[in-house]
């Protein structure tokens, strides 16, 4: 009998990617292979992200597309898994009347018994974690606790990624409550994982191969979990996690300003091993707009946090998130926006026009009154401004050398190797290269992609046995998005060659 396949689609943020890896490894042990589109197969899921409007509305296209599909083949299981499960709940039945399955994020270790249960009994099922925690006692939220960390212990090292690079988990939710933000919502109060299971859980990924984890969290630095009548602290989690030799990198997301801990800046300082990279949300640099979004710092903690920062780690590279024409943002307070992007100088921004998630505290006592079109002219400006900073950055770069963990073929690389041979030549450009670089060199059949211990993106020709490697590379010229380089040596070489 041929075997079952299946189509699984992940969008949003890394935890989503992680919990694709892990919803990827179940399928799998269920005897499923892999489809290449979701016509081809037998059960399609969605892992989707309810952080922005246009996330979701993607999700709703995707599913108005499989309708013909179900009609054709009834038996296909067609699902919703994550953070859009959680917030529409069985709504979602009515919009999608040919879904089988809703899962929420804190409930995906059950995905193969709910699966056989929509082969079996042809039933739609649900399973939404947020709710059940919310109405049973703390017992039972334990263990649907003990069965999320099972199931991340269970990971198969290697599988749904390229064996380089891995995200292990410190913790689950979120208790901030950003005014703007349906994350606690959808994922739940903040819960720490015990570090022994993340000490054991990274060097479990360290010893088969992989070079490089980013420890996970909403709020990554807010880690705290007690241990023999002490806590464990996040600088003293880190610590942990770089005894483990092996790992040449390792990496931190997303950290939350306000509960910054100075300890963390002293094991970044001293441990060499932890990457020179910080992503720390702004969000505004407004202090009327931080408090209408329950930030909890002004914009002055913000800039001492980031002078701090520069005092441990001088040349840290730091990376922002902005929202603009959130809920009463008038011109002056974006302009304050605009200041502190010029003052911090990050090494990226992701900027976000807001967009009113229903149930959040901004959604039902704000009024989303920026007009659309003066959103987008502020999210333009704000990418304009910070074009030019980390243009100007990576210009700085030129004539350094930087170590890249090459990962593999670039995008322009990958395509001409697609080619016909007679066509595999070299072309102008790369795609990884916006309007603004300079003079790109010319992508070639050759050429490698990887990334720098500040997360600074690198081009260049290379032997495919550097994949997987760490390579010195000589910076020759760059974009705002790229470093274009020539390589001098291999510091470490590849561990699979
Ligand atoms: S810290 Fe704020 S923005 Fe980040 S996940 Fe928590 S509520 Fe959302």
């Amino acid at each position: 009998m041929t075997p079952r396949t299946y189509f699984l689609e992940t969008f949003g943020c890394q935890m989503n990617v992680l919990d694709s890896e892990l919803v990827d490894g179940q399928l799998r042990d269920m005897g499923l292979r892999p489809a290449a589109t979701p016509e081809q197969a037998d059960v399609v899921l969605f892992n989707t992200c309810s952080v922005r409007q246009h996330a979701e509305d993607k999700v709703m296209s995707r599913l108005g597309r499989l309708k013909r599909q179900k009609t054709r083949r009834p038996e296909t299981v067609i699902g919703v898994i994550g953070c859009m499960a959680e917030r529409q709940k069985e709504d979602l039945f009515v919009h999608v009347p040919h879904l089988d399955l809703i899962c929420g994020p804190g409930e995906i270790h059950r995905l193969p018994a709910l699966i056989e249960r929509v082969w079996q009994h042809h039933d739609r099922v649900v399973a939404l974690a947020g709710s059940q925690s919310r109405r049973t006692d703390v017992l039972q939220r334990g263990l649907i606790e003990d069965d999320l960390e099972a199931l991340d212990l269970s990971r198969r090292p290697g599988q749904g990624g390229g064996g380089l690079q891995a995200y292990v988990r410190v913790q689950r939710g979120c208790d901030k409550f950003c005014t703007y933000c349906i994350v606690p919502l959808t994922r739940g109060p903040e819960r720490s994982r015990p570090p022994d299971h993340v000490v054991t859980e990274a060097r479990r990924l360290a010893d088969s191969g992989f070079r490089e984890i980013t420890l996970l969290g909403q709020t990554v630095n807010s880690y705290l979990y007690g241990e023999d009548g002490r806590t464990v602290r996040f600088a003293q989690l880190l610590e942990r996690v770089h005894d483990i030799e092996s790992l040449d990198r390792i990496r931190f997301v997303t950290s939350f300003p306000a509960d910054w801990d100075e300890d963390i800046f002293r094991v970044m300082r001293d441990c060499p091993r932890i990457c020179p990279y910080l992503h720390i949300p702004a969000q505004s640099g407004s202090d009327r707009i931080l408090k209408a979004m329950k930030r909890g710092y002004t914009v002055a903690e913000y800039l001492d946090l980031m002078d701090l920062a520069r005092k441990y780690c001088p040349d840290i590279a730091l990376a922002g998130d902005m929202i603009v024409g959130f809920c009463g943002e008038t011109e002056d307070d974006f302009r304050a926006t605009v200041e502190l992007v010029r003052r911090v100088q990050y090494k990226s921004l992701f900027v976000f026009k807001y967009s009113p998630r229903p149930g959040t505290a901004a959604d039902r006592n704000r009024e989303d009154d920026v007009p659309y079109d003066v959103k987008v002219r502020r999210n333009n400006e704000l990418l304009r401004v910070q074009s030019e900073v980390s243009l100007r950055h990576r210009r700085s770069l030129i004539g350094s050398t930087v170590q890249v963990l090459v990962e593999g073929f670039s995008k322009s690389a990958r395509k001409l190797r697609s080619m016909e041979p007679s066509a595999a030549g070299s072309t102008q450009g790369s795609e990884s290269s916006p309007r603004t670089a300079p003079t790109p060199p010319p992508a070639t059949a050759r050429q490698l992609v990887g990334r720098t211990p500040h997360d600074l993106i690198a081009v260049f020709d290379g032997d495919p046995s550097l994949i997987g490697a760490i390579a010195a590379v000589q910076v020759e010229s760059a974009s705002a998005l790229t470093l274009f380089g020539r390589v001098q040596s291999v510091v470490s070489p590849s561990r699979s060659h």
